[in-house]
């Protein structure tokens, strides 16, 4: 675990598994139907029950870069944020569209009066984003939304691999993305 500089305890890196957080609400890196895949969000759905496709499949859907809440049902987490990140092509809408998915992820946090929300390394699995890049986006974002939302108190990024949990730990303690 480690802090960030600029914003005191508020960002906090871990790494293991985004399911077993005890959180307000954790992020899903979900596809644009909602209906579940691989990755961190197979794992959010098994780990929740088959309530959460349930729910997912009544919202109908979710374009890139939005995000839509539902319960979290047997995760101990008390809600799922959904978002939908870009496919990496190169190309300048990436970062755009990245920082959206962390953007309207916490502002919904906020709408529903949650302090405390957990990320994965969103589009950085099978949507290729480059881990050093995506990091850098999710920190400065993050940092910049705790100024609108101050009721949010904790922002937990949750790497899955010793190499992306080393990589998110030296960009938080640089203070600099
Ligand atoms: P995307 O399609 O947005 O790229 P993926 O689920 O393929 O989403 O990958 C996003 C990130 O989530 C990857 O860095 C992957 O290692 C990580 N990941 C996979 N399972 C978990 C988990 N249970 N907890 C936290 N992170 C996870």
């Amino acid at each position: 675990m480690s802090v960030d500089k600029a914003t005191g305890d508020i960002l906090e890196v871990r790494q293991g598994d985004i399911t077993r957080l005890e959180v307000d609400a954790i992020v899903n890196a979900a596809n644009s139907s909602l209906l579940g895949g691989g990755g961190v969000d197979g794992a959010i759905h098994r780990a929740a029950g088959k309530e959460l496709l349930a729910e997912c499949r009544s919202i109908g859907g979710c374009p890139v870069g939005e995000a839509r809440i539902t319960r979290g049902y047997h995760l101990p987490a008390r809600y799922v944020i959904h978002t939908v990140g870009p496919v990496y092509t190169g190309t300048v809408q990436d970062a755009a569209l990245l920082s959206r998915c962390y953007e309207n992820s916490l502002k919904l946090a906020a709408q529903y009066h949650l302090s405390s929300i957990a990320f994965p390394a969103i589009s950085c699995g099978a949507y290729g984003y480059p881990i050093e890049k995506a990091c850098g986006i999710a920190i400065d974002t993050c940092r910049k939304a705790l100024d609108v939302w101050p009721d949010i108190h904790k922002i937990i990024f949750v790497l899955f691999s010793d190499k992306d949990h080393a990589i998110y730990q030296s960009a938080l303690a640089g203070g600099i993305v």
